[in-house]
């Protein structure tokens, strides 16, 4: 098993919350910086899970050892579950998202109730250094609130409204969201996948058959 695990990620704030939660695996954890992997990425996948593997299986590809990265987004179901794989990109990468979620807010005028079930999904890709692929997938279900609300968190947060807390995403505090969202749950779960990888490396065999989806 390789020594080191690498998350396939520029973005440093992601990089600081993975580190500390995967830190009692006893692993370096490298960001693609200082792993000397700074691979140019092409997200053309459909899926969550295809964009999160074409990134960390890009970074394996130079680097070999245990390779994590992670796709996210918001499936609102009323407009057929956009905007998805394409949240980060929806009406340009660079509009405010003020002007995205109010775009949203607007697009389901009309919908009520349960018509406005929406959630975030986070789908994480590893690499393991033989080539195999392990994905978890996991979300936080909310609906589209009326209004946007809350100062906190990023991208869509104002809009996911979770019934379950009363308050929308951006309303919960670090800490509380991290603890129920979709990358929070998704890292988690990996990790007990990783863990029993890292392991069970002595007592399993070579042609061991991990499927984890
Ligand atoms: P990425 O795959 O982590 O880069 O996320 C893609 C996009 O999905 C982000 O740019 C946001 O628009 C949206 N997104 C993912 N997770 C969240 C979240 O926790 N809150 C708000 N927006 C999110």
């Amino acid at each position: 098993m390789g020594h080191r695990i690498i998350f396939a990620t520029g973005n440093e704030g992601k990089m600081r919350e993975i580190r500390l939660l995967l830190e009692d695996l006893g692993l370096p954890v490298l960001s693609m910086r200082e792993a000397g992997a700074q691979v140019e990425i092409v997200e053309d996948g459909r899926t969550f899970g295809e964009n999160a593997e074409i990134k960390a299986r890009a970074v394996w590809q130079c680097t070999g050892d245990i390779v994590l990265a992670d796709d996210s987004g918001l499936v609102v179901d009323y407009i057929g579950g956009e905007p998805g794989i394409y949240s980060a990109r929806y009406m340009g990468e660079n509009t405010p998202y003020e002007l995205k979620n109010r775009n949203l807010i607007e697009r389901l005028k009309g919908a009520e109730g349960k018509e406005r079930s929406a959630r975030f999904v986070c789908n994480i890709a590893a690499i393991l250094p033989d080539g195999r692929a392990l994905h978890m997938e996991k979300t936080m279900e909310g609906l589209i609130a009326y209004e946007p609300a809350g100062a906190g968190g990023f991208g869509y947060d104002p809009i996911l409204y979770l019934p379950e807390f009363g308050v929308t995403a951006a309303e919960l505090t670090i800490e509380e969201k991290n603890k129920i969202s979709h990358r929070g749950k998704a890292l988690k779960a990996m990790k007990r996948v990783l863990w029993e990888v890292l392991k069970g490396k002595a007592e399993r065999t070579e042609d061991e058959n991990i499927n984890c989806q």
